[in-house]
């Protein structure tokens, strides 16, 4: 722990299955806000993880920051990297996101800091259209491909009580040490062959 990082609540919090509530402008402005932003940051830093949303640090509130640097994924195959469509994702904050629009989708492993140790295939969109409000409350959209529109679904279901464990593949839940033991290296269509005939 390094100064200014928040508790990550668990799955079976009730904070997590809360609609959580819009921020203003004003409010985005204010120092306690601004505060919020920095502390969230340098949580999602130390954790590690590529999102965190304010309701996993028990706050109700249309927040998330995302980022996504190469050091996280450093471990993984680049063939698997490049599968996933992950790249590099400048911090970035969004208060009262919203999926314009959506494309098809993938599935692929997926965890959260709110269920720790655990992961699960989650079927995504490849792309969405989001618009929000930046962290001076000013109207942003943006479209985000591959890994990062994953990581804005992922954190936009918090914001609305959802949990991945609701979207998952039956019978794809693994603990992250048998995700790195028996799954990550694999390509992605026969991991899905796979859970497909397995059981
Ligand atoms: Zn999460």
């Amino acid at each position: 722990m390094t100064f200014g990082t928040l508790k990550i609540v668990q799955a079976g919090d009730p904070v997590l299955r809360q609609r959580a509530r819009l921020v203003t402008p004003e409010e985005i402005r204010s120092r306690e806000m601004q505060q919020l932003i920095e502390w969230m940051r340098e949580t999602m830093r130390d954790a590690p993880g590529v999102g965190l949303a304010a309701p996993q640090v028990g706050l109700s509130v249309q927040l998330a920051v995302i980022e996504d640097r190469p050091e996280l994924y450093a471990s993984l195959p680049p063939e698997r990297v490049a599968e996933r469509q992950r790249r590099p994702v400048p911090f970035q904050v969004l208060f009262n996101p919203r999926i314009d629009s959506a494309a098809e989708r993938a599935e692929f492993f997926e965890g959260c800091l709110s269920l720790a140790g655990f992961s699960a295939m989650v079927p995504r969109s490849l792309r969405v259209g989001v618009s929000c409000l930046d962290h001076r409350g000013e109207p942003l959209t943006f479209q985000a491909e591959g890994w990062h529109a994953r990581i804005v679904q992922h954190e936009l279901d918090h914001l609305n009580g959802t949990l991945y464990v609701d979207r998952m593949r039956p019978g794809s839940l693994t603990t992250m040490e048998n995700l790195n033991r028996y799954w990550n290296d694999v390509p992605i269509g026969e991991v899905l062959e796979r859970l497909r005939t397995a059981g």
